[in-house]
């Protein structure tokens, strides 16, 4: 590359801001003619004919040729040149990682799932997910100068803009991302997870909708929002901990230290006391084995259920219409056009779907619910890395 553009976004340099536009629109819409892009940004044709001229010298676009219609010849179409510079994906989860790489144009080309890990608050844990990260780079088959960002998702209390995570890896008051980036040696941002899931599902799975509550519900329950076409932080960051609404009077303690959060009562770790009390009190389930060694994972659960285990099913079924109960009083306040269900526990499909449709149509107004699609993510499990490699080129064209 002669220049680069990207080191100028900084300055505020006008014309950076101009060739990021292009490089946005082509994100959004595809490939595109030199008149489409004047038109959608308002500018002259030979003000974009140079402009593009500088990006494919950067190499960040390409010159797609004339598109053959049963119209007739059409003018040059111009997208993102795919091998421009690539991205990682990282999402942790509370039982394992998934990584992919992604090119430019968002195409994810390299994809590791369900690596063995536990998520635990320690530095030795820090270590491994460092290590898990650099073996995963360590067997792509591109230039390591061409990956440009590493964005990691990890739940609880993120401030993506400082680099701080306070839930998890708050070790000598360093932000995680400037500690992982020491130990890799490259740009690693960091995102809430379910804010990162609801940027991939918003990217690669929507039709245009604008305002989404996407609900991560997984070992722990988190929210994601798009709102009016954009990732909702709150003032530092924090947004979203829908996890944490104090809704149940149940006396129950919190992983964050209060009683009652919604998320012992709806959530992968609520089903998970439920069975475990019903077991005790002499339910029988295709998974007690696991519960009395103490060895049941999520995947276990999920396995059941998929499977007919009728107490995994009855659990599912009382952590969705909870959820979907307090999902209404969400949509009330949002009026959001769809409200995405996914996280680990959203594999089961309609067993935590239904419920949820039927506890929302039961409690929430009906002229607000009837703007509002509910369903699970078509991404299924890869949403997480998805957004995570979205937020990743966003992030390095300081769109976010
Ligand atoms: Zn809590």
């Amino acid at each position: 590359m002669i220049k680069n553009f990207i080191s100028e976004l900084e300055s505020g340099n006008k014309n950076a801001l101009y060739l990021r536009n292009i490089i946005e629109h082509l994100i959004l819409k595809g490939d595109l003619s030199i008149s489409d892009i004047a038109k959608e940004m308002d500018m002259s044709v030979p003000t974009i004919t140079k402009l593009i001229g500088r990006l494919i010298d950067e190499g960040y676009v390409l010159d797609y040729g004339k598109q053959e219609t049963s119209g007739g010849r059409r003018p040059n179409v111009y997208g993102l040149n795919p091998e421009a510079c690539y991205f990682v994906g990282v999402d942790i989860r509370h039982f394992s990682i998934h990584i992919a790489l992604a090119n430019f144009k968002g195409e994810v080309i390299k994809t590791k799932r369900n690596i063995p890990f536990v998520l635990e608050n320690t530095p030795q844990c820090l270590d491994q997910l460092c290590f898990i990260i650099s073996s995963f780079i360590d067997k792509v088959s591109i230039a390591k100068e061409k990956i440009k960002n590493v964005a990691i998702n990890i739940s609880g209390r993120v401030n993506s803009e400082s680099g701080y995570s306070y839930s998890f890896f708050y070790f000598d008051e360093k932000p995680m991302a400037q500690t992982i980036e020491e130990k890799l040696g490259y740009t690693v941002s960091i995102e809430n997870d379910s804010r990162a899931m609801a940027y991939g599902e918003y990217m690669c799975d929507t039709n245009g909708e604008k305002n989404l509550l996407f609900i991560n519900v997984s070992w722990g329950l988190g929210i994601g929002m798009i709102l009016n076409g954009q990732l909702y932080y709150g003032k530092s960051g924090f947004s979203g901990e829908f996890g944490h609404y104090p809704a149940a009077d149940n006396e129950i303690l919190c992983h964050c230290g209060k009683k009652g959060c919604l998320e012992t009562e709806a959530s992968g770790q609520a089903i998970y006391r439920m069975m475990k009390d019903k077991i005790e009190n002499g339910s029988s389930t295709s998974v007690e084995e696991k519960f009395r060694q103490n060895i049941v994972t999520m995947d276990d659960i999920v396995h059941a259920i998929l499977h007919d285990d009728v107490l995994s099913i009855e659990s599912m079924e009382h952590v969705g219409f909870y959820l979907g109960k307090h999902l209404a009083g969400l949509i009330n306040i949002f009026n959001p056009e769809l409200v995405v269900i996914g996280g680990d526990l959203s594999v089961v499909g309609d067993y935590l779907v239904l419920p949820i449709r039927s506890a929302i149509r039961k409690y929430s107004l009906n002229l607000v619910n009837k703007d509002t699609i509910v369903r699970a993510t078509k991404l299924g499990d890869d949403v997480g890395i998805m957004g995570a490699c979205m937020l990743a080129r966003s992030k390095m064209l300081k769109l976010i």
